[in-house]
């Protein structure tokens, strides 16, 4: 049987429960073989984070250790230059072949910022997209997304018999969580601790994180 492999990209600054969760019930709800965390090593739409690539990195593979079924990918660190998630999905396909249904997993937030992604039309040659909900946010309802969306939506379960081409609308129960927030507690001397895995917060703390960002 052809694997069916869920991506999801990120910046991860830090990781947390919240992602964790997230790709879990996603990659279990969809019954895929396995679903790869893939941190950003520049990304094109906001500011390039103050913790580097690497040390980001370093905390997913830390975050990652105990699940066989939530995979580290750090392809995207090998590139020069703003990650483009088109290019990750060209090399993931050019890599795994033709056949394997490959399914990017994105929150609600980030697809509603789908039109200023570097060839947004043009993911779908190469992937699915599944889009999960996240309390606060709501499908785009008109405009070219929104056409775009009712154009190759699926059901989900739908997206792992065929390589790419479909979007798939998932509603998870999603932990209230963001990376945002970690970083504001710890810049206010507050500890974040059980909102990400406790290999992460001493790594955090070991490597003086996060205490000087905005
Ligand atoms: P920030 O607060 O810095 O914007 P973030 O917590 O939203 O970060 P990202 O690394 O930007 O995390 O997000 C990576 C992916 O994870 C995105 O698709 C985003 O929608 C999703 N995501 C972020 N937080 C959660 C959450 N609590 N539950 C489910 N998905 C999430």
């Amino acid at each position: 049987m052809t694997q069916a492999i869920g991506l999801l990209g990120g910046t991860f600054d830090p990781i947390h429960l919240g992602h964790l969760r997230m790709a879990l019930e996603a990659g279990e709800t969809l019954a895929l073989d396995e679903v790869r965390l893939l941190p950003c090593h520049q990304p094109p739409h906001r500011a390039t984070p103050d913790v580097s690539s690497v040390e980001r990195t370093e905390m997913l593979r830390l975050a990652l250790a105990d699940c066989p079924s939530l995979v580290l990918d750090d392809r995207e660190l090998h590139r020069d230059g703003p990650s483009y998630t088109l290019d990750t999905l060209k090399s993931l396909r050019a890599e795994l072949g033709p056949a394997v249904p490959l399914i990017w997993i994105l929150g609600c937030d980030a697809f509603l910022g789908l039109e200023q992604w570097h060839g947004w039309r043009e993911l779908l040659d190469w992937g699915h997209l599944l889009v999960i909900a996240r309390p606060g946010w709501e499908l785009p309802s008109r405009g070219p997304l929104a056409e775009w969306l009712s154009e190759h939506q699926v059901a989900p379960e739908a997206l792992t018999a065929s390589p790419a081409g479909a979007i798939g609308v998932q509603a998870l129960r999603l932990l209230p969580i963001s990376a945002t927030e970690i970083r504001s507690l710890i810049q206010a001397g507050h500890s974040p601790q059980f909102l990400l895995p406790d290999a992460v917060w001493q790594y955090i703390r070991d490597n003086n994180l996060y205490r000087a960002c905005a």
